[in-house]
């Protein structure tokens, strides 16, 4: 297993890596067999001014220079993160638990954003435009905007921090990162590898520790003018609220409740697929996770038939043995939250189909794992069909056809991710309009985005912002429109106008 020197196990201030002001500590466990981590800075307010001020001080030169040379570290980056692609994603089946190949698409999500932001340093367009005015010259320019404080969960524990620190960083932004506390060795590896790519000192900071404290003291903070938070719905409330008597920009990705549509006339072999990797990749902890599967009647028991099949023959495993298929959940407290919604799922009269308990057989019951889980005969309104459960579950509801598929995906409060499994074009169109998200995806599962694309979701799944592709940029810049007269005359908008 990849480790990181002991000395690592640090926060990352103006470019020293320190103990927490208080020396406090707390550790990280591995979520599949219980190994210890390390021991990492348990933080506070006192440590997040520290390196709030440092990141205010290095964003007056680092907003200087020029982007394109901003891109070119960002270049450095890309190719020290793939040189370090086979650690990290060895540590990440450690640390955060998924299987091998899911981890490497984990930083190779990473790598894409660098390089996709690093050519962004010689775009970064602004727009020029005719002015009403005789010898005037408009035009407007993106401008960072200052201190970004980065909070991020544990489920994309390299893939999220880059989402966030590399855009804002091609924007001329300094950063003060708060990882999850269940993934604080892979976020340290990630910090370690920019500032070895050469990021200076100060533009990028690391501080561990809780959300309540640390992320808490980060979004009231005064001088961070950007919070950019991946999470829960709740904590996202909580945190623009927290934001709001300071009027930071809040920047949020939040839970999802996502839906494959089945339809009839669908490939049946091929939706199972997609059910089976969006339902119960990274052990259904996605954002975009399947944990609905609509299915039309004509093919509900025949899908039924073929995906528990599948379904079990799903092996369960430590995430760096070759033949696992589905990992450990993250920790004790997300097991047992899985489980009372299979009580719940029970409770409400749904059909449990397979699945449904916690697998303790073996070396299992070292580690939190959870058999992957289908419910069938789901009505849209129970509580396994409405709430995001964050595991391996899913439930199947029958419909007649597709306006009651589409209108079923739509009765939710989160807008995630959606899918159609389809052979009618007209069927794929109508989904693609009418579906209720923002990422829809044809003949395939609810996962799978791609870093030039916006990524995100409407409704209660964020606040209307978008991660990734150009769509980041809006995130991690202000506009301002610059009017040049070179008339000579003072000239005035509006008033004075030319025959
Ligand atoms: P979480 O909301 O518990 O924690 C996310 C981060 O916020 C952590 O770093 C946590 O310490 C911090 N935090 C918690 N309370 C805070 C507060 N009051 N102030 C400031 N920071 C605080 O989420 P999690 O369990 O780590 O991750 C799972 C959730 O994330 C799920 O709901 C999932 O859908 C969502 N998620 C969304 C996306 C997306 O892009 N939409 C991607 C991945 C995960």
């Amino acid at each position: 297993m990849a480790t990181t020197a002991a000395q690592a196990y640090k926060n990352f201030i103006g470019g020293e890596w320190v103990d927490a002001a208080s020396g406090e500590t707390f550790e990280s466990t591995s979520p599949a067999n219980g190994d210890a981590i390390g021991v990492f800075p348990r933080s506070g307010a006192e440590d997040v001014d520290r390196a709030v001020a440092v990141a205010k001080e290095a964003f007056a030169e680092w907003r200087l220079v020029p982007a394109p040379k901003r891109g070119e570290i960002l270049f450095r980056i890309a190719r020290v993160l793939e040189g370090e692609k086979a650690a990290l994603t060895d540590l990440m089946t450690h640390e955060m638990g998924k299987v091998k190949a899911e981890a490497g698409g984990d930083v190779q999500e990473a790598i894409d954003i660098t390089y996709y932001m690093a050519g962004e340093g010689r775009r970064l367009f602004g727009q020029t435009t005719p002015s009403e005015l005789r010898d005037k010259w408009n035009m407007s320019i993106r401008q960072p905007i200052g201190v970004v404080g980065a909070i991020t969960p544990w489920n994309f524990p390299v893939a999220i921090p880059s989402w966030k620190l590399i855009p804002a960083l091609i924007c001329g932004n300094t950063v003060v990162l708060k990882p999850a506390s269940d993934t604080p060795a892979l976020a340290q590896r990630f910090v370690e590898l920019l500032a070895e790519a050469g990021i200076p000192d100060g533009v990028v900071n690391l501080v561990h520790g809780g959300g309540g404290t640390v992320g808490d003291r980060l979004v009231r903070h005064p001088d961070v003018r950007v919070i950019t938070l991946t999470g829960s719905r709740e904590t996202g409330v909580e945190v623009l609220k927290a934001a709001a008597d300071t009027l930071t920009h809040v920047h949020l990705e939040l839970g999802g409740k996502n839906a494959i549509i089945v339809l009839d006339d669908a490939d049946l072999e091929l939706a199972v697929e997609g059910i089976v990797w969006s339902a119960f990749g990274t052990s259904g902890q996605r954002c975009t996770a399947a944990s609905r599967v609509i299915v039309q009647r004509g093919a509900y028991a025949e899908l039924q038939k073929r995906l528990v099949e599948r379904v079990e023959k799903l092996r369960l495993g430590p995430g760096w043995e070759d033949d696992s298929d589905v990992g450990p959940v993250i920790n004790q407290r997300s097991l047992e939250k899985i489980h009372s919604y299979t009580e719940i799922g029970n409770g409400e009269g749904a059909k449990l189909l397979t699945g449904g308990e916690v697998a303790s057989e073996g070396d299992l019951g070292k580690g939190f794992f959870y058999r992957p889980t289908v419910f069938a005969d789901v009505d849209p309104q129970m509580r396994i069909a409405q709430e995001e459960i964050f595991g391996p579950t899913t439930a199947l509801i029958p419909v007649a056809d597709l306006d009651e598929a589409i209108r079923v995906s739509n009765g939710i409060k989160y807008g995630l991710s959606s899918s159609i499994f389809t052979q009618d074009v007209n069927a794929a169109f109508r989904a693609m309009r009418d579906l209720e998200a923002g990422i829809t995806y044809i003949n395939a599962g609810t996962i799978g985005a791609e870093v030039h694309l916006p990524f995100g979701g409407t409704k209660d799944t964020g606040n209307g912002h978008r991660e990734a592709g150009q769509a980041a940029l809006d995130v991690f810049t202000e506009w301002k429109s610059i009017y040049v007269d070179y008339s000579g005359r003072l000239q005035r908008a509006q008033i004075d106008t030319e025959e």
